[in-house]
């Protein structure tokens, strides 16, 4: 049977660690990471589009407003990609129902391109395997490839080479929103700066974070949340401390700076400590919103056809 579209769920990230090198004569930064995906999602739809249409963006969900539909969207550059290198040449229609914060170090852009990879492959029924997939998407961007595959994993070089970590158990979030993003560039030209004159050593992942996942051990695993990013990103926008202090004063077993910021994820040891603490945060005032999450999830996969 032939089918006019697909929609994708594509799950946002957190970055448990976060290790990042000093900057390389590229002006790269080697990055080594454990990303966990959680239960926060973009839904992607794609389907044919009227002929003469292009690559059209349509927008809809409670992160939406203020999100591009041109070719600066990255769900446009993952269609224009695949449209090239498989010779399709049908109009695409995408729309995006965002609940992934923007520019919130949840990697929202790129579980949309994931999305519109997994999309396309399984609209025009091009069989693409997961390494294939993974590749396309490391030339988008090096959240893309972790967007497609889920659960926990490893990402090496710019954290879009992807190892998947075998852990047991699942992880309750709560996280605190900024009411503005923050650029992932200015922030790691922040931790240049904050760095200039130290010697940085090539990043690690510390034993205690791996032995903690495979025993499931959240408590152990709150201890070793870090992120190299995080005096950057708490640098550029102070009020992230107090957010911090917040989260932990309240019970927290950790808290995190996710990514480049500026949400701050607080791991908690259950249902109900995710609820105390989500009214605490809520009631400080020194937060734009607070969601509750769960990880790790799947990674971008079709729901529906259509
Ligand atoms: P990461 O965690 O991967 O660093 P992020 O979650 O901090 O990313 P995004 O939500 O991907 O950041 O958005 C960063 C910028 O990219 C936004 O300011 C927005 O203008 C642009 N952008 C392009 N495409 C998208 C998209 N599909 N969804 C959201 N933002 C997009």
């Amino acid at each position: 049977m032939k089918i006019n579209g697909v929609v994708v769920r594509v799950p946002g990230k957190i970055n448990l660690q976060l290790g990042v090198g000093p900057l390389d004569p590229n002006g790269y930064h080697e990055v080594t990471t454990v990303f966990q995906a959680i239960s926060l999602f973009d839904d992607v739809k794609v389907k044919v589009g009227e002929a003469g249409s292009g690559i059209a963006i349509t927008l809809s969900g409670s992160t939406a407003p203020g999100v591009p539909v041109d070719d600066s969207n990255l769900a446009h550059r993952a269609a224009q990609i695949m449209i090239e290198r498989y010779d399709i040449g049908s109009d695409i229609e995408i729309h995006l129902k965002k609940e992934i914060p923007v520019a919130g170090g949840m990697a929202g852009g790129s579980a949309d391109a994931a999305g519109v990879l997994v999309g396309i492959d399984a609209l025009f029924d091009l069989g693409l395997s997961r390494d294939v997939m993974e590749r396309i998407a490391a030339e988008l961007g090096s959240d893309v490839p972790f967007s497609i595959s889920g659960g926990i994993a490893i990402g090496r070089g710019r954290g879009d080479q992807i190892t998947p970590v075998l852990s047991r158990g699942s992880y309750h979030w709560v996280l605190a929103l900024s009411g503005h993003g923050l650029s992932t560039p200015a922030v790691y030209n922040e931790c240049d700066r904050l760095r200039e004159g130290l010697s940085i050593s090539r990043p690690q992942i510390s034993d205690l974070m791996m032995q903690s996942l495979r025993a499931g051990d959240s408590k152990a695993v709150g201890k070793s949340l870090s992120n190299d990013l995080q005096p950057a990103a708490c640098s550029l926008r102070p009020a992230l401390r107090l957010v911090l202090d917040v989260g932990l004063e309240y019970g927290a077993l950790g808290g995190i700076v996710s990514g480049s910021g500026p949400t701050v994820a607080f791991l908690v040891e259950d249902e109900e400590k995710a609820l105390d603490l989500t009214v605490a945060l809520s009631a400080s005032g020194v937060v734009a919103g607070v969601i509750r999450a769960t990880g790790p999830t799947h990674g971008a996969r079709v729901i529906e056809t259509l």
